[in-house]
């Protein structure tokens, strides 16, 4: 029997991994699943491998422990729910279904099945990482055969096990009004009360973070904690207030929502702060590199950001304007946009155009090769990712490489949770808007002068976990 993949009877995840940008990616390293693990894994669990009608291939056996892929992503998983400590202690404001049945309970009372899919599975296609039908009676799952499944971390395969296994309950995902899956998608929950899917996952997250003595696994729950608090839940959960982060001209980062608080004071100085769906960066002018995931600390990042960071030079780490690394890599200079390509750097020169910025992306919006020009104009300057194609000449007069910009007039802007709006001018002083097209100064920021306002979420609450 084919199985009719009808968006409508089926509740899945998204690829949730490539949007975050956390460490969910880093590669497993054992060849085999440990043996014994497995046995137990096996009595308690029939995992299957689907053919492309949706037939079973496959009923994975003990043997199998050294076959490698989703299957020993999956077992890796499922060995993980029964290896995680217990927090001692657990306050009782983190308590969930994880914390009271225990993860593998959890995972067994509602889970009698996992199908490994083919990999053009329809709903897979579609960026689900798993799924259960919403007339499921067989307690069965559904785990997409992803090529790079086998590279998350067993803590998010894990998340991705207890995370399907709540739709056994109901729960179906909530279409997001706020946070970084802000347009038009169902990967919410209404609250994280609820514990519906995605507040189970975090809850799993929180009790590794609790739990956990390993710093590298930590570090990876609490990421995942502060992402899924500021983004899955339409309810904003633990105090989280929406306003602006803002760099200043000294070097420091606060947050602002109508008080304002300081995140960081910096002696190095900071080349530019941006954000990458919703987690703020700081590149600083000796060529390191930070961000702030809820801690007062800062931590300097290693990686490709960085090592493609330092390809500039010093003197361009100081004349530097903006950075983009949402597809790619590009950087903007007052006369110039550069974009790196296969390890090369693509140039593009400006004469007439004055950039002040990246136009921020939008996730679901492919903006992110256009600039807001000085005269408060925001133009596409690259086709998608490709090179430059287009002469500064078509550019300037082309109506379909131009964006609308209903905010002309400030150089950054966000709205705060109350609904006003703040915005940085040219010269640097906190505005607000008046009107359409007008700004008047935001008195309480006096002269104090500003680079850039972007918009965040935060809470001491967050901050405090
Ligand atoms: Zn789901």
């Amino acid at each position: 029997m084919k199985l009719t993949m009808d968006k409508s009877i089926i509740v899945f995840s998204f690829i949730a991994s490539l949007l975050l940008g956390t460490p969910a990616l880093s590669a497993n390293s054992a060849e085999c699943v440990n043996k014994d693990s497995l046995s137990k894994t096996l009595s308690q669990f029939k995992i299957s491998h689907l053919d492309e009608d949706g037939e079973v291939l496959k009923d994975f056996e003990l043997e199998d422990a050294c076959v490698g892929g989703a299957f020993q992503a999956v077992a890796e998983g499922v060995q993980f729910l029964r290896k995680i400590p217990a927090p001692k202690n657990l306050p009782s404001r983190y308590a969930t279904l994880i914390s009271q049945e225990g993860p593998t309970k959890f995972l067994n009372n509602r889970i009698k099945e996992i199908h490994i899919t083919w990999p053009n599975d329809y709903t897979c296609e579609q960026g689900a990482l798993g799924y259960v039908k919403s007339d499921e009676t067989e307690n069965r799952m559904y785990i997409c055969n992803h090529v790079n499944i086998h590279d998350y971390t067993p803590l998010y395969v894990a998340h991705i096990l207890v995370h399907e296994a709540r739709h056994i309950d109901g729960f179906p995902h909530q279409q997001c009004i706020q946070g970084m899956f802000n347009f038009d998608i169902y990967a919410c929950d209404s609250s994280y009360q609820e514990q519906g899917s995605y507040g189970i996952g975090t809850g799993l997250m929180l009790y590794t973070y609790k739990g956990a003595k390993n710093e590298a696994l930590r570090d990876e729950a609490r990421s995942n904690i502060v992402l899924d608090m500021t983004n899955r839940f339409n309810t904003l959960p633990m105090e989280l207030s929406s306003g602006a982060i803002l760099q200043d001209t000294q070097n420091n980062i606060s947050f602002y929502d109508g008080n304002e608080t300081t995140l960081g004071e910096f002696t190095d100085e900071i080349s530019v702060m941006t954000s990458r769906l919703g987690t703020p960066y700081i590149f600083f002018k000796n060529g390191e590199v930070s961000k702030y995931l809820f801690t007062k600390e800062w931590p300097l990042l290693e990686g490709s950001l960085v090592d493609n960071y330092r390809k500039l030079k010093r003197r361009e780490m100081n004349e530097l304007i903006d950075i983009n690394f949402d597809l790619g890599y590009c950087f903007l200079f007052p006369k110039q946009m550069k974009c790196l390509q296969e390890g090369r750097f693509h140039e593009f020169s400006f004469s007439a155009l004055n950039p002040v910025s990246f136009w921020p992306q939008l996730l679901g919006k492919d903006t992110s090769n256009a600039i807001l020009n000085d005269d408060g104009k925001v133009y596409t300057i690259r086709d998608e990712i490709k090179e430059f194609v287009y002469s500064e000449n078509e550019i300037l007069n082309s109506s379909e490489l131009q964006i609308k910009n209903r905010y002309p007039g400030v150089t950054s802007w966000t709205m705060l949770g109350n609904g006003r709006i703040l915005g940085v001018s040219p010269e640097g002083y906190m505005m607000q808007s008046v009107s359409k097209g007008k700004w008047k100064r935001a008195k309480e920021f006096e002269d104090y002068k500003f680079k850039r306002i972007l918009p965040f979420m935060w809470s001491k609450k967050l901050e405090a976990l």
